[in-house]
């Protein structure tokens, strides 16, 4: 199938271009970029006014398949990514049973290409069902085709067991990511610790939870020489020791999520359990200091952690209801209505976080608008103003803290391997 998508502006930071073109697919490929192209195509879109950008790439995801599919699945979750302008998502290990084998990778691909709307990558577990004793078949997951390793969810708590996984990390070429927290520090905290917490009588999660295991990590991984990439960073001394690291040299990236750089725990109330995830809303200077992060480069990507739960399960109240909140059809506007019409990043450079930097860091080919690269393509309309509404999600849930929120930026045509696969 041949689409011709006219008068875009064409935001592609790995050619760093930035205004109008055409461009043609053909068979899943790019086959031209220019200007006034003119040959007949099966579809035409008509981009006046809209960003055309390489497919978004999300790197932190949970799909919930296997195991929970009452909260999510392969096909809800792929629809919901490509509702939100994504091509190709991560999806995390921590399922029923947990990705530890080639098996529960093969039957995550074979879903996903079933499925067909968007690329699901799958990122293996470090230890057998994540219990944190021994390593999973790394091997044999590799073969199967995971891109990355993560305990997501929790650390590796034991530094002997992470140091082997980060040595197979390297032999390998994929990164390690890491969900950055210290367990015995988070004990039971359910919110960030401080001012906040005591007055609404809950228990605290210390920004040191997560700092601790930031510094423990990039040690381990400097001395190693693995590719270490730190997830879903909400504290500020954490985004300091990054920034540390790379100056040095050291082979650390990192990801932030659109609630840690727009909410902080202000806005916690102990009751709305949409407010409730893990690394926890923090202080209003973690929150500047994830933005100062993103501004100068020190946090590479955004991901969205997308994290459904039943609303039964977010029902119960603050302290025992599940962490996470959904992100895949929110995380466009967001980053568009607060790092983008604030003047935080220019559109090439939230691109770069939003789809280039991922594909790099778990080196896939994307990333990229290019002739004879694949035909993965989002077009969005970055003035469209709404209301976010859970409800018209297509993930099977809807636990978000942004309901009602007005934003701009809107998907309006997601393409993958030169399919349309959401239109708006
Ligand atoms: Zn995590």
């Amino acid at each position: 199938m041949k689409i011709l998508i006219k008068n875009g502006r064409l935001t592609d930071p790995a050619s760093r271009t930035d205004s109008v073109r055409d461009i043609l697919t053909d068979s899943g490929i790019i086959e031209k970029i220019g200007r006034d192209i003119n040959d007949s195509a099966e579809y035409t879109v008509d981009a006046r006014g809209m960003w055309v950008v390489p497919g978004l790439i999300d790197m932190h995801v949970h799909f919930r398949d296997p195991g929970y599919l009452y909260k999510e699945d392969i096909f809800t979750g792929s629809a919901a990514a490509a509702a939100g302008g994504f091509t190709s998502v991560l999806t995390m290990p921590n399922t029923n049973p947990a990705v530890d084998c080639a098996e529960t990778v093969s039957y995550i691909c074979r879903k996903a290409e079933q499925v067909g709307f968007i690329n699901v990558f799958v990122c293996g577990s470090v230890t057998k069902n994540q219990a944190g004793l021994t390593l999973s078949d790394i091997s044999g997951m590799a073969e199967a085709g995971i891109k990355a390793l993560s305990e997501d969810g929790k650390s590796v708590e034991n530094p002997t067991l992470l140091k082997k996984a980060l040595e197979e990390c390297k032999k390998l070429g994929i990164p390690m990511l890491s969900h950055c927290e210290d367990a015995k520090l988070s004990a039971n905290g359910v919110m960030n610790d401080g001012a906040r917490a005591k007055l609404l009588g809950l228990s605290g999660i210390p920004a040191s939870s997560e700092v601790s295991i930031v510094a423990r990590d990039i040690a381990l991984a400097s001395e190693i020489g693995a590719a270490l990439h730190i997830c879903h960073v909400s504290a500020k001394d954490s985004v300091e020791l990054i920034r540390a690291a790379k100056k040095k040299g050291v082979n650390v990236t990192a990801e932030a999520a659109p609630h840690h750089f727009i909410l902080s725990e202000d806005v916690l109330d102990g009751k709305d359990t949409n407010f409730k995830m893990n690394p926890p809303l923090r202080g209003r200077d973690d929150v500047e200091a994830v933005i100062q992060g993103i501004a100068d480069g020190t946090i590479d990507c955004i991901a969205t952690d997308h994290a459904p739960h039943s609303s039964d399960e977010k029902n119960g109240t603050f302290k025992d209801a599940p962490n996470g909140i959904v992100g895949l059809e929110t995380s466009l506007p967001l980053c568009v209505t607060y790092l983008v019409k604030t003047k935080i990043l220019t559109p090439l450079e939230l691109i770069e976080k939003m789809s280039l930097n991922p594909s790099k860091i778990l080196k896939l080919n994307g990333g990229h608008i290019s002739v004879g690269g694949p035909a993965d393509i989002t077009v969005f309309d970055p003035d469209a103003e709404f209301i976010i509404d859970p409800a018209a999600f297509k993930s099977k849930s809807k636990n978000t803290p942004f309901g009602g929120f007005k934003v701009s930026g809107k998907a309006r045509c997601t393409i993958k391997g030169g399919r349309i696969v959401f239109k708006d």
